[in-house]
């Protein structure tokens, strides 16, 4: 073992675990790709300035969470703490949303970074898989976005997920219900912190996950009861089109979400395995950010998921996701000659596209086998001089342990046949 150790918050993606993280990545992904978002990558870090507007000063995840520094040059960047703020600043540095095709529709995978306490389901280092629907106001495109999250969901065999629903409303009736929720909160027993928050960003407190606070916010305000007559209609819709789509959902007219640009539409799925860290992903409608950042007036829709607790889901669940052998075949060659001949032929086996690994280290024939095994290969290709004098190699067909010669020249055939 080194002296080093992943840093407090962090952990590594190791085999074989790791392959359900890809798979994960993956299977989140594929309902995106498949509905016309195209992928996209931004940096890793970002002027710090950036997620100061976009995410917003008042946030946690601005205030406490954001990994800041001054480069040697003197530019102040951060890591990246969330998705949106950037992919939304990429697409309006590369003019996507002039070319006239309305909405542009990403999507892109990665690691993000917060300064958090570190537990289960919550670190430093995390990854999300996320979708952004820019510059078009339809309330079938937040629809979409949220049955793509559900199918992804679905597809991976997780079942103990809930969707929950609410609108924000819009910059016409927010600050009507901001003022009236302002006086309910100033007539509450809350912290300094808290009643600094009341002036600064009042809806966040309703976010609190204090029991002290939420017994508080029994009886206060709710928005639904202040939206506009459009913001409800555009509301309804969305709510119309999910029930349509077959997607359960739940209105939760408390839910805010931790982000100061959520306009409308604002959802979160949550598994109830997952304890306190019970959100796997969030999002909503943010018609307001492009101008936040210097851009035109683009509105839009978009969501995260995370990669980290979608996996801890899965296994909450105990659901094993049915993932391919990393190996198909494995080589075992006895002696030099064997060794020149079925490196060859694992070579030209690689190249049919089957995957194929190799005994190094010249194993005598236990420990190869052993090797073989543990590769999960479905079947072994093993050479003696006695079978090369001859012509042949024996496969050997690790589930069922039968054995047969087959021709040097007709392996790579034989191979491809048999795994189809
Ligand atoms: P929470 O309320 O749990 O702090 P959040 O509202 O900060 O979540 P978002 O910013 O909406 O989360 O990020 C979307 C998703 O990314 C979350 O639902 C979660 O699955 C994941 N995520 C966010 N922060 C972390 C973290 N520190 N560690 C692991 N996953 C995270
Ligand atoms: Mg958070």
């Amino acid at each position: 073992m080194s002296t080093f150790k992943a840093p407090k918050g962090t952990y590594d993606l190791l085999p074989p675990d790791s392959a359900t993280y890809l798979a994960v990545r993956e299977a989140i992904a594929a309902p995106l790709r498949n509905s016309g978002y195209g992928y996209v990558e931004t940096p890793g870090f970002e002027n710090v300035e950036l997620f100061a507007r976009g995410v917003g000063e008042s946030t946690d995840i601005v205030n406490k969470e954001m990994y800041s520094f001054t480069t040697r040059g003197g530019d102040q960047l951060a890591l990246r703490p969330e998705g949106t703020a950037s992919v939304l600043r990429a697409a309006l540095e590369a003019n996507l949303h002039k070319a006239g095709n309305l909405p542009v529709k990403l999507w892109y995978s990665g690691s993000y970074y917060r300064y958090e306490r570190p537990q289960k389901g919550r670190y430093r280092h995390f990854s999300q898989v996320g979708a952004e629907a820019i510059g078009a106001e339809d309330p079938a495109l937040d629809a979409e976005l949220i049955i793509l999250a559900d199918q992804a969901y679905r597809s991976l065999g997780l079942s103990q997920f809930r969707i929950l629903l609410n609108s924000l409303g819009d910059k016409e009736c927010r600050p009507v219900y901001r003022a009236a929720l302002q006086d309910f909160l100033r007539g509450l027993d809350l912290d300094e912190d808290t009643r600094r928050r009341i002036d600064i960003n009042p809806l966040r407190v309703l976010d609190d996950k204090r029991d002290d606070v939420q017994k508080q916010l029994v009886g206060a305000p709710l928005l639904r009861d202040y939206l506009c007559d459009a913001c409800k209609a555009y509301h309804e819709q969305v709510r119309e089109l999910l029930t349509a789509a077959g997607v359960v959902y739940e209105d939760d007219p408390k839910l805010v979400r931790g982000l100061d640009y959520y306009t409308r539409t604002t959802f979160e799925f949550v598994h109830d395995g997952l304890g306190s860290q019970s959100a796997v992903g969030g999002g909503g409608r943010y018609d307001g950010l492009s101008e936040m950042i210097g851009g035109p007036a683009l509105p839009s829709v978009g969501w995260a998921l995370g990669v980290d607790r979608t996996v801890l889901a899965l296994q909450a669940e105990g659901v094993a996701l049915d993932l391919p052998a990393a190996t198909s075949v494995f080589a075992v060659p006895l002696g030099e000659e064997a060794r020149r001949v079925l490196f060859a032929k694992v070579t030209e086996v690689r190249k049919a596209g089957v995957a194929a690994d190799f005994s190094y280290g010249g194993k005598g024939l236990k420990a190869a086998m052993k090797a073989a095994n543990r590769s999960g290969a479905r079947f072994a290709i093993v050479a003696g001089e006695r079978d090369l004098a001859e012509g042949v190699v024996q496969l050997k067909d690790m589930e069922s342990g039968e054995q047969e010669a087959v021709a040097v020249d007709e392996i790579v055939a034989v191979l491809q046949g048999k795994l189809g």
